[in-house]
């Protein structure tokens, strides 16, 4: 048996670690989401149960076969067991002490060159045809309201020259949404019925404008006591990763029932997430400076404020929304992108919307969920949602069959995708976060 080193490759920076390769060769191709650098986890379907398993190249390494060939043996005892449970909540909770040489093991395993070769190769599932699950029960679904270029946009919209309320730049605005139905991608999304107010009387049907917005996804870790704040110098740590999430929204609906309590129904028939969780481990070379704030507006309070989280806290993640018609998938078309932006764009970091949240004392739990708000940035190319695309559904636009789009369309099939490139790093991606549209009941 080769020696068990996990420890000390968990040691080691970045900078080499970027030099790894794979033995499994789709790995190592320049455009794959999910090089070795990657290795995002998620739960798949196999043998009749669900499995915890790790994107690599085009295959997923089943965990749950791993730890039961006695290739997790090097680890603290529970990490193997909880690497063999239907869902990822249990390795959430273990915290950062057990997912650091976990990952360091599966580096070991997969890397070019390992002894571990001939026993990990058999436990290699193909992505394509692989049934994903959610890879977390979430408790509780959290959506902020962070790009203040989507604020902006959509506050001019219905406020014309006073778009943005006066508490943005000192809190993350945020609301809660709905577990219940958040869904995994793939999931087909059925355009919801509700009540409207267009003409003289309010009327019960489908929605009429069916909207996605492109977000980023907060997996909690480790959570918190009730009553016990987490400190915003300590908010990273309780982070396992993020994903993609498109909070699709009806926005007929969302007008007349939205005062003056928020968000209600127009948003809860439908949240899908992404598979494969990206965590914080593997997006650490893509830090940045959070958000420069511009001259004139407030720095943050000190309970959102640390030195550390205002020169890495935000993550340099291009964000793209993609779709595609009925007609066009008949027509062999493949998807047109509708936008493209850029997570380092929001005015609040994960750090902060983290310690906001728990600073009444609200405690947040492992599997828990919190997203960013609508992804877009200061460019028309990256308007992250057809209400400021096609500004409240007043401009079309058109797609390569001729077909014309305000709002969605039955048939219409969004996927969000994401990824990080920076020179001198290997890329790492989201992969994608999908849903099709299909007619009301
Ligand atoms: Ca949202």
């Amino acid at each position: 048996m080769a020696e068990w080193r996990g420890e000390a490759r968990a040691a080691v920076g970045w900078h080499s670690v970027n030099d790894i390769k794979s033995w499994v060769e789709s790995a190592n191709q320049p455009q794959t989401d999910f090089p070795i650098q990657n290795l995002p986890y998620g739960v798949f379907e196999a043998a009749g149960h669900a499995s915890i398993g790790v994107a690599i190249g085009d295959f997923i390494l089943d965990l749950h076969a791993c730890a039961q060939a006695g290739l997790l043996n090097g680890l603290r005892g529970e990490v193997a067991r909880v690497c063999t449970a239907d869902s990822l909540n249990a390795l959430l909770t273990l915290g950062p002490d057990a997912w650091s040489p976990l990952r360091a093991r599966l580096t070991e395993l997969l890397e070019a060159g390992s002894t571990w070769r001939e026993q990990a190769e058999p436990l290699l599932v193909p992505q394509e045809g692989a049934v994903m699950r959610l890879p977390v029960q979430i408790g509780d679904y959290t959506d902020f309201f962070t790009s203040i270029y989507h604020a902006t946009n959509v506050g001019n919209l219905f406020r014309p020259g006073n778009p943005l309320g006066p508490n943005y730049k000192y809190l993350p605005v945020g609301y809660h949404g709905r577990a219940s139905s958040v869904v995994v991608s793939g999931t087909p999304v059925r355009r919801p019925l509700g009540q409207t107010f267009t003409g003289d009387a309010p009327q019960f049907g489908p929605t009429r404008a069916l909207d996605y917005e492109l977000e980023v996804a907060v997996l909690m870790g480790v959570g918190n006591p009730l009553g016990e704040p987490v400190p915003i110098e300590k908010a990273r740590s309780h982070i396992f990763g993020l994903c993609l999430l498109n909070d699709w929204s009806a926005r007929d609906i969302q007008m007349w029932e939205s005062q003056p309590l928020g968000p209600f129904l127009a948003k809860s028939f439908a949240t899908t997430l992404s598979p494969w969780v990206v965590t914080l481990a593997a997006l650490e070379p893509f830090r940045v400076p959070a958000f420069a704030r511009v001259e004139g507006d407030p720095p943050p309070l000190p309970y959102l404020c640390s030195a550390e989280d205002q020169a890495r806290g935000g993550i340099d993640l291009t964000v793209e929304v993609w779709v595609a018609s009925r007609r066009m998938r008949e027509s062999g078309i493949g998807p047109m992108r509708l936008s493209r932006g850029n997570f380092r764009d929001i005015y609040w970091t994960i750090a902060q919307m983290l310690a906001h949240h728990t600073s009444n004392g609200c405690n947040l739990r492992p599997g828990d969920v919190f997203a960013s708000g609508t992804l877009s940035g200061p460019t028309p190319e990256s308007l992250a949602c057809l209400l400021e695309r096609t500004r409240r559904g007043t401009e079309s636009f058109g797609l390569p069959t001729g077909e014309e789009r305000t709002y969605l369309e039955d048939g219409d099939e969004v996927i969000l995708r994401g990824y990080c490139e920076r020179e001198g790093c290997v890329r790492i991606g989201f992969g994608e976060c999908r849903g099709i549209v299909t007619a009301a009941t």
